[in-house]
Parts: structure tokens; sequence; C-alpha cells
């Protein structure tokens, strides 16, 4: 692995506001600044947070496994911009990276480095060079990508801070918006989503390969609407489902499939069931 500079801003992004919240929560509690009408904004924003990031960074940019219209596509990206895990412009080239050499010193968060490389250290330390060079070229050529990744950090602390400080001030204290609706509601949105790269890798069922750590997890899907059937998910990546059957928890397919019954998305792409079996009997007997 070449060698990396280490990215001061991102640890204290990563670093400094998960400590943030844990000396400003009791505060804010002492004072009576958590209302409940904060609380449920709270987890209505988490929600927000988890289904941009699986919807529109993981499944519709990353891997193109349905088409969305234009108008869910700028809400998803819009909204996306308050997880801030980046534009989508270079988690999906990152991710694509993961997918290409998973498990390989190429693996931006290669579990094989460890359990914590692969959920956030791998985020502190600078891959600039020559990163530009790797994107690919459809997302090079996609306008609102391109849009986003431009005014993506002043729109990110904005909608991730900015935001639930304003809705906390008219739902009770400015201060509770901001250390609920915004701290610590960043700090669960983004480390859910960063189990995906390390506790998925780690803990669960591996359906579709032996020799690779991608696994199903139910927990972590139910936390992270769906993405925890990640054994799946890396041997068909297309699919705009991770969770393969109906009791599978994974919101993130129930609801494109509803956006294709209103014509918000189309093309979704589905594996056979035949290739399913083929692939969890193969990986059975190998
Ligand atoms: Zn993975
Ligand atoms: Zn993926």
């Amino acid at each position: 692995m070449q060698k990396r500079e280490f990215d001061a801003p991102a640890a204290c992004l990563l670093i400094g506001v998960p400590v943030l919240t844990l000396f400003m929560l009791p505060y804010a509690l002492y004072i009576g600044a958590a209302t409940k009408a904060i609380w449920i904004y709270m987890g209505i924003h988490y929600c927000v947070d988890i289904f941009c990031i699986t919807t529109g960074y993981h499944r519709l940019i990353s891997h193109k496994s349905y088409e969305a219209h234009p108008v869910l596509k700028f809400l998803l990206l819009f909204f996306g911009t308050g997880t801030i895990q980046n534009s989508a412009l270079v988690w999906a080239t990152d991710h694509r990276l993961h997918h290409q050499f998973e498990d390989t010193p190429k693996d931006p968060y290669n579990i094989r480095q460890g359990f914590w490389w692969a959920h956030f250290k791998w985020m502190l330390y600078k891959d600039h060079k020559d990163y530009f060079k790797r994107i690919p070229p459809d997302l090079q050529n996609d306008k609102l990508v391109q849009l986003q990744h431009r005014f993506f950090f002043p729109m990110a602390f904005f909608m991730s801070f900015g935001v639930p400080t304003i809705i906390g001030y008219f739902l009770g204290s400015a201060l509770g918006g901001f250390v609920i609706g915004g701290l610590l509601r960043y700090t669960l949105s983004s480390h859910c989503t960063f189990l995906i790269n390390s506790a998925a890798h780690t803990f669960g069922k591996s359906r579709f390969s032996k020799s690779l750590t991608a696994r199903d997890n139910p927990f972590l899907a139910f936390l992270t609407f769906g993405e925890g059937y990640h054994s799946f998910h890396h041997k068909f990546q297309n699919d705009y489902r991770n969770g393969i059957r109906w009791y599978h928890w994974d919101p993130t397919k129930w609801a494109i499939f509803l956006f294709s019954k209103v014509g918000l998305a189309r093309n979704l792409k589905t594996t056979p069931d035949a290739r399913i079996q083929l692939a969890e009997t193969e990986s059975l007997s190998g």
C-alpha cells in the first residue's frame, strides 16, 4: 500500500464529533434541551441519512442497480450531503474499488488490514494521488453528481448541523437540535453505515463465498435499511435488492420497488433465482 498523508480535518469530524457528543449530550439532557419533538426529529433525520446512502449513493450511483427519475436523484443527492460521507462522486469511486478489489490492498477499506481500518481509519489518510484519474467515466460525465461534488462541503455542514439547530429552535431548543439532531444523529448514522465495511465483513454468514469476507447479517440489515445482506450483495452487486427473500428486512428495496410503481424509478435489475441458488450451492460444496 502506498504511503498516505494524515487527514486532520477528517480526523476532527470522525473522532471529534463523537467525542463532542459524549460531552454535550449529558449537558443537553441536564438542562432539559432534549424535547420529545427533537428526539422524533432526530429519528426521522437518521432515517433520511441512511436512506440517501442506501438508495442514492449505494444502489443508484455506485451500482446503477436501477434508473432514477431526475427529481428522485436530485433529492437523494441533496439530502445525502447531510450524511457528510463525502460526495457521491468520491463515495461511489471508493465503493467500486471495494467491490473490484475486495479483501486485497487495493480495496480502500480492506478488512484484512483490520476491523478498525475498515470501519473508519482508512478515511483518516488522504489518498489524493491520481485520485481523479480513478473516477469512472460515467461519474465524470454525470452532471448532477458533479454538481453535488462541487458544492459538497458547505452544503454538508449546513445540512448536518445547521438545519438541526434551526429545526431544534422551533421544537423547543436550538442547542437540543444541534446536539441531538446534529451531533448525535451524525455519529449514529455514519457509524451504522461504517459497520457495513467492518462488521458485515466480520460477523455473519458467508452464504455466497467461502474465500471472501462479506457476510449476511440481519441485525446490520436492520440498522442500515437492508445493507447487511452483504454476502449476497458482493456476489450480485447489480441487483437492486440486498435482502432477496420477502421477509428479509430491506426497506431500501421496498422503497425502490414503490418508486418504480409511481414512475420515479425504472429498469430495476434482479438476478434470476436459479443463478442465486446455484451460487449458494456452489459455495456450500466448494
Ligand atoms: Zn463490502
Ligand atoms: Zn456495494
